[in-house]
């Protein structure tokens, strides 16, 4: 029974990993999560023209709005931008 058990945990802590690894190879990929440290929204479809990485629209949205000016006058638009792919 213990040789069992045993066995479930390597299974889990091994799907875990998978899963971590998995979550940082999508993070800030084209529909993957989102980029930002503290967000792990799926579907990341605005690109940051500065990060060249892909967030989700309530962090793009608040990119943009923390950064407008600037980025204007850098990019000529905001620095998220809707990515159609
Ligand atoms: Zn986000």
């Amino acid at each position: 029974m213990a040789k069992v058990l045993g066995v479930s945990y390597l299974i889990a802590d091994e799907v875990r990993r998978l899963t971590a690894e998995d979550e940082k190879k999508l993070k800030g990929s084209y529909k993957g999560f989102c980029n930002r440290k503290d967000c792990s929204n799926p579907g990341a479809v605005w690109y940051n023209h500065s990060t060249t990485k892909y967030y989700c629209e309530d962090c793009a949205k608040k990119i943009n709005d923390a950064n407008r000016e600037e980025a204007r006058d850098i990019f000529g638009h905001d620095l998220c931008t809707r990515s159609q792919g």
